[in-house]
Formats: C-alpha cells, sequence, structure tokens
C-alpha cells in the first residue's frame, strides 16, 4: 500500500466516524397555540389555530381541532391572546434620536458625536423596535452615520446583539443645497446628512458606491426645503434632476435592488415619479394626476403621519404655518391615494422623533384617515413584506414564512390601539419577549 492510499484511507474513514457523530439533528419544534390569528394576508381573523414552527421556519398552520403537535415540541400558549405576523415598520432612521431643537437639534449628532455614540445609541434603537413587535424594519438612511447600518445589521445577524431584519439604504443621496447640515459660514466645511451629487455620471458612482457598500435600498430626496407657498398649497424645492435620478434608478434596477425616494409636492415629486422611483417617502401633497400615475406605474407610496406632530414649530410662525400645512395635506393625499387604490406600506419616520415614544401611533392615525384596521394591519405586515419583496416570507404567519410571530391581549381590530401594547415577540424562531403566553413541552 503506497504512501498515499494509507493517508486516502484514513482521511476516509475519518471522515465516515466524523459524519457519524455530527449527523444531521432535527431543529427544535414548537408549537404556538393561538385564541385569535391574523395572519397578515387573510382579511378575516381565524380562532383557535395552531402554528408549528420548526426552526426558524413556519411548517405548519392549522385548526386545533386537527393538527398534530410533534412529541417534544415546546407549546406556546398564547390560546388567550391575539396572533399576528412580526410587525413592519418600512421608514425608520436608527441613527436617529428626535433630538431636541433645544439641546442642539440634528447638527449635534454629525458636529460633536462620535460614531462610536452614534453607534451605541442605534443598537438601542432597534432593541426598541424589537420589543414593540416590529420584527423588520426598513431603514432610510443614517444621517451622517455613514454604512454604519451596514454594521449594525451584521451584528443583528451574527447575534451579538438583539434587533429586526433590517433593509438599510446606508448614506442616501442628494444635491448641492439638498440636506443639512447647512446655515454655517460658506467659509467653513461642515458635513452633509447624506451623499451630494451634481450630474447624472456623480450620482450612478454614489448609487454604486453604496450598493457595493452593502446598501439594500438606495434613498434619494428628491424634494428638501418646504414651505407654505403664494396659493396656500404645500410648496417644496426640487433637488434631483430627472436624468440624475434616472441614472440611480438604472444603476439600481440593474443590482436587482430598488429606490425609495423623499418627495413633498411639486416638482420634485413629479420628477421622482417621471425618474421611475419604487416608493415616495411621505408624499404629503400628492395631486389627482400624481396619484394616476403611481397607479399606473405601480409606485408605492410610504406615508409617515406621526413624525408630523413632534416638535412643530408655534402656530403664528412661516415655520409653525408650514408644519401644521403638512400635517393637513399629507391627510388629503392619503385619503386620495387610499381611494385610488395606490399600494400603501406602513412607515413612521421613527428616529425623526424619539425611540422612546410608541411606533404603533402610526396605525391610529391610518384609521383616523380612512384605512380599515385590517388594512393597516395589513401595510404593516403583508403589504410592507410586498414593497420588500419579501411576500410570503415575512409579514406573514403561513407554512414558508419564517418564524417571525407577535401576540397582543384583545382585539386590534375592534381597537387598532392595541398594537402599542405587544406583549410576545418571536423572531426567526426565537422568543425575545413573553409577557403572555404559558411556556411548556408536550
Ligand atoms: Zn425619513
Amino acid at each position: 500500500m503506497s504512501r498515499w492510499l494509507v493517508l486516502l484511507t484514513a482521511v476516509f474513514a475519518a471522515s465516515l466516524g466524523w459524519s457519524q457523530k455530527e449527523a444531521p439533528s432535527s431543529p427544535p419544534v414548537a408549537a404556538i397555540r393561538a385564541g385569535v390569528l391574523i395572519d397578515g394576508e387573510s382579511n378575516a381573523p381565524r380562532r383557535n389555530q395552531v402554528i408549528i414552527i420548526r426552526g426558524n421556519m413556519i411548517a405548519e398552520v392549522a385548526d386545533a381541532s386537527a393538527v398534530h403537535i410533534p412529541a417534544g415540541a415546546e407549546v406556546i400558549d398564547l390560546s388567550q391572546a391575539t396572533v399576528l405576523p412580526g410587525l413592519i415598520d418600512a421608514h425608520t432612521h436608527i441613527f436617529l434620536q428626535g433630538e431636541e431643537p433645544s439641546q442642539g437639534g440634528y447638527d449635534v449628532q454629525l458636529l460633536k458625536q462620535p460614531l462610536a455614540l452614534r453607534a451605541a445609541r442605534a443598537t438601542v434603537s432597534v432593541r426598541r423596535a424589537l420589543e414593540q413587535g416590529f420584527t423588520t424594519l426598513r431603514d432610510m438612511e443614517t444621517e451622517g452615520a455613514g454604512y454604519g447600518d451596514v454594521g449594525i445589521k451584521e451584528a443583528i445577524e451574527a447575534g451579538y446583539i438583539p434587533g429586526p431584519r433590517l433593509f438599510v439604504s446606508t448614506r442616501a443621496i442628494s444635491t448641492t443645497g439638498g440636506y443639512p447640515l447647512e446655515g454655517y459660514s460658506p467659509e467653513i466645511e461642515v458635513p452633509k446628512g447624506v451623499q451630494i451629487i451634481d450630474g447624472p455620471v456623480p450620482a450612478r458612482k454614489a448609487a454604486r458606491e453604496q450598493l457595493d457598500h452593502g446598501a439594500d435600498w438606495i434613498k434619494v430626496y428628491m424634494t428638501h426645503r418646504s414651505w407654505v407657498g403664494k396659493n396656500g398649497d404645500l410648496a417644496s424645492q426640487p433637488t434631483l434632476t430627472v436624468e440624475e435620478l434616472r441614472a440611480i434608478v438604472d444603476e439600481t434596477h440593474g443590482w436587482g435592488k430598488k429606490v425609495a425616494c423623499h418627495a413633498y409636492s411639486g416638482e420634485g415629486l413629479q420628477r421622482a415619479l417621471d425618474g421611475g422611483c419604487d416608493s415616495i417617502e411621505h408624499g404629503l401633497a400628492l395631486t389627482d394626476a400624481n396619484v394616476a400615475q403611481m397607479v399606473k406605474q405601480g409606485t408605492w407610496l410610504c406615508p409617515t403621519f406621526t413624525v408630523y406632530y413632534y416638535d412643530n414649530s408655534p402656530a403664528d410662525t412661516p415655520e409653525g404655518q408650514r408644519d401644521r400645512k403638512r400635517i393637513s395635506a399629507h391627510e388629503e393625499s392619503f385619503r386620495k391615494a387610499l381611494k385610488a387604490g395606490v399600494k400603501i406600506a406602513f412607515g413612521t419616520d421613527v428616529g425623526g422623533f424619539p425611540w422612546t415614544e410608541p411606533i404603533a401611533q402610526e396605525f391610529a392615525h391610518m384609521v383616523e384617515f380612512g384605512m380599515s384596521p385590517m388594512q393597516a394591519i395589513q401595510s404593516a405586515t403583508s403589504r410592507a413584506a410586498d414593497l420588500l419583496d419579501m411576500k410570503g416570507k415575512i409579514g406573514v404567519i403561513a407554512p414558508g414564512a419564517y418564524a417571525d410571530v407577535v401576540a397582543v391581549w384583545g382585539d386590534p381590530v375592534a381597537n387598532i390601539k392595541i398594537l402599542g401594547n405587544v406583549g410576545f415577540v418571536m423572531k426567526d424562531g426565537k422568543v425575545f419577549k413573553n409577557e403572555l403566553g404559558q411556556r411548556g413541552n408536550r
């Protein structure tokens, strides 16, 4: 026997022994008893359901009377609660903390805070989201914290810190004169909260850089300053040209990713639609023609009511009038879009207001402005999943979806505010919070 053959035989024997010792064990099985199940897609809740979870995936959902719970499964008894898919906030800023203007507002974060401080606070933001039942976030840019969101996402995925699934957009893009910091002496160079571009070639390059460094979405600011216009409308300053946006959209779509456009009104909003953006963020003052174009193009609307109720200037100032106009125009636009059948995903802009405040307050605004409670729930589950190209994987309780599951006491269809009290959170098959259910082994 040659030395090679001896070696080969030894290696083979060793690998055989290894495979015998490490035979693949089946993943842990859990069974959730759901008193009421709102699955995220169906319009009608179902009573007395059992959700069988293998590892991090939902394997089966069935009537409690018909299901066989496997021996050894961990049973989580939520038979007195309402069970829903993990919620999705499609517009967040984990690197913002809703800074009080009196404490220096937005600028101190970029001028005075070390990135490590901002990253440490972002770990608290993502934990806060998960505690409230939001198991997925589309985070809409880091506000001068560069690619910090990619790092936070990696830390969550590696299990170092608890947090939701993150879809990140890194630095975002605007034009010269199109983003803070501003108001400083022209002789001083100050950092900007976004990547500034002028021209289609730099625009494409910025998108390439951001995609290369891990952006799941590209975020573009298509309007910046806003004020009450001459005829009482909400006016806003346009930023990128259609050509600049087209370069970004073309590049991003080539990577199989999507473009989210912050757009309030007027010319900038029109350019966002003509440039082929995938989602309009805020969309405060949509015209009938804008709405028709969104329906035709399949453009998503991500309204964000909650943030506009914070830090309003006094009513007798131009800023204060602008702040109030934003709220009234937003309601009118939303009602119009809803009626016309525009695709709507739940978003809050949390970070623009403090993470200590409830994220779920957005639901109450959506219902107040015309959505049914079930529509509002679906906007934060299956609809938002569709926006994220994750239909069937998140935002739904069905076989083949990730086991992202939350629960509340009471009936959120009767009282949407109940979603502000999520008492059970499971993400990826792991229980993160449980104030509701008895747990035991079958
Ligand atoms: Zn935002």
